[in-house]
């Protein structure tokens, strides 16, 4: 009896000392203006962690910073009221992360670095578009940009006369995804503010290459395909996001001649004569914004339907050639967001709840793509 009561309670203070002992102090925030930024300044006791959002409605940036701890001393909000800030706020979120807000009046780009000695994190808030890095006063640093993203074109997959993919008990490829895109569209539209343009927002045949035609001729930023998978082995499940490349993995092209309505064997033939053109639309298409962009909505996907859900099969981001992304001068990818062509899943995408699931999981990737970087931070001499 005795002993059962002692262990969970040193089990506590262990956890307690341990966490107290790594947790970086945060010692305050301060701002700077200038003619067409605004710095915020966070000043943290070491090098820290962070991961950054943007939230339209109404309209703010929030950081959290990992492994930290708010000084007591930190006021809870500083007024700024510049025209490009309103205020920058600072809390304890949980027992580890601090989060930092910035209130917005007007934003049209933003750069977060860390800087060293002394360690701080440093936000740039710009109320214009900045093309070039951003202005380097006294530190010499280069922030990425962060892409001014207005436009996505959804693509729900097939329509009219093509099906797509029919599961067990004849639901239809076709009718899922328009459900799915268009709580996708709806999600960014109302939250992000972001504009939506549909390829169909209907039952109509749409042919594949003028998919991404619309999505040029809008000068879109993004364009998301979204379909649902299929498979003649009945147990196959889960999860996968394509980018346009050549591969030669057999069950990519499985899965890309589907959707081509082409079989295997042309699918292979054409890739060989394809190959040299595919490595020029490699650099056209933006690959690397694209595999960024299918690795984010991928990871959003997995993990926001394993809080419901359970056990998610995660196939990862893969390539294939898709017609329907040949030509996007845009970041481009083609989500599969589930097997209709299993019984289990074919079930669960006959819900809204995990449909609705599936378009917030898509609009937080699509998010966190927007705002992530990578840092690059140079010392200075
Ligand atoms: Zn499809």
């Amino acid at each position: 009896m005795k002993k059962a009561l002692i262990a969970p309670l040193l089990f506590i203070v262990f956890v307690g000392y341990a966490s107290a002992t790594r947790l970086t102090p945060i010692n305050g925030v301060r701002t700077k203006s200038y003619k067409n930024h605004t710095r915020v300044i966070v000043e943290t006791g070491s090098a820290i962690e962070f991961t950054q959002n943007r939230i339209i409605n109404p309209h703010r940036l929030y950081f959290d910073l990992k492994n930290c701890m708010l000084q007591k001393k930190s006021a809870p909000s500083l007024p700024v009221e510049n025209g490009i800030l309103k205020q920058v706020r600072i809390a304890q979120f949980d027992r580890s992360t601090v989060r930092i807000v910035l209130d917005v009046q007007k934003l049209e780009s933003f750069y977060a670095f860390a800087l060293d000695n002394p360690h701080r994190l440093v936000i740039d808030v710009y109320d214009q578009k900045q093309t070039a890095p951003p202005v380097k006063s006294e530190e010499d640093i280069s922030g990425p940009d962060i892409p001014a993203v207005k436009t996505i074109v959804i693509d729900p997959g097939h329509g009219g006369d093509d099906p797509g993919a029919v599961g067990p008990t004849g639901l239809m490829e076709k009718d899922i995804v328009l459900d799915v895109g268009k709580k996708l569209g709806d999600i960014l539209a109302s939250k992000q503010g972001i504009e939506v343009i549909y390829t169909r927002d209907k039952d109509v045949f749409i042919p594949l290459n003028e998919r991404t035609e619309i999505a040029n001729s809008q000068k879109a930023d993004l364009f998301i395909s979204v379909h649902a998978n299929a498979s003649p082995r009945r147990n196959a499940k889960g999860i996968e996001t394509y980018f346009l490349n050549w591969t030669n993995d057999a069950e990519a092209m499985r899965v890309a001649a589907r959707e081509n309505k082409i079989s295997f064997r042309k699918m292979e033939k054409m890739q060989g004569d394809l190959q040299m053109i595919l490595q020029d639309l490699a650099r056209k298409n933006k690959n690397e914004e694209s595999m960024r962009l299918a690795s984010s909505v991928q990871n959003s996907m997995v993990n926001t339907l394993k809080e419901d859900y359970g056990k998610v099969e995660d196939h990862g981001v893969k390539y294939a050639f898709f017609y329907v992304l040949v030509g996007a001068e845009m970041p481009s990818i083609l989500v599969e967001i589930s097997f209709i062509s299993n019984r289990e899943e074919e079930k669960r995408l006959s819900k809204d709840h995990y449909k609705d699931k599936l378009a917030e999981a898509i609009a937080q990737g699509i998010n966190s793509y927007l705002t992530q970087t990578t840092l690059v931070v140079k010392k200075s001499q």
